[in-house]
């Protein structure tokens, strides 16, 4: 059997987290044509897990404990993906939860959140997939003054690629290869292509 994907123990509570995701029907092995329109042998879609309140409460637990000797006092998160998550590792640690949003292309505070010079900022998300929209969350808060003391996420799909410049703390890493459809070795071998999400 052909394994589709990797994940690798980043904690002790990788396998517990993506059991999470399976059972959830987060984490699919097969062969997906993503909205992207690459193809992939695996899907993972963390707010299937998030809409839980218990599992979203459960997984912010996780990473508060990851990341508490850090001593933030705000967390930051990128919206959309970033706020559900955000606000369970704030309510976890007893500190504010902020989102920055995109306004003209560009990430940026709005709704009247402000950060002040000095505060110690935890970027979180659910997916760090290249780094680049955790990038962008760190340079918001520096553009504020802030200090970022860290970056977190639930899941590092970069494939350890990221190259952020602060600690960085993911409760499990997952590889997801993707293909363009003419290079897809799953359709070269003649597997059935499905949406995720689509009953199979
Ligand atoms: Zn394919």
């Amino acid at each position: 059997m052909q394994k589709v994907y990797s994940a690798q123990m980043s904690s002790v509570t990788a396998d517990s987290v993506l059991d999470r995701f399976r059972q959830v029907g987060a984490l699919l092995e097969g062969h997906f044509r993503l909205t992207s329109g690459l193809h992939s042998p695996g899907y993972l879609q963390c707010a299937l897990v998030l809409q839980h309140p218990a599992q979203a409460e459960a997984c912010g637990a996780e990473i508060a404990e990851h990341v508490r000797g850090l001593g933030a006092q705000v967390v930051l998160s990128p919206a959309l993906g970033g706020i559900v998550i955000g606000q369970e590792v704030g309510r976890a640690l007893g500190i504010r939860a902020i989102f920055a949003e995109r306004q003209d292309g560009m990430l940026m505070l709005r709704r009247g959140f402000t950060l002040a010079s000095g505060d110690q900022v935890l970027v979180v998300e659910d997916v760090v997939t290249t780094g680049k929209s955790t990038r962008e969350t760190i340079d918001v808060a520096r553009a504020a003054g802030a200090q970022v003391v860290g970056a977190a996420s639930i899941i590092d799909r970069s494939g350890g690629q990221q190259t952020l410049d602060v600690p960085y703390h993911a409760l499990a890493t997952v590889v997801l290869p993707t293909y363009p459809p003419e290079s897809c070795p799953l359709c070269a071998a003649g597997q059935p292509v499905v949406k995720p999400g689509s009953r199979v």
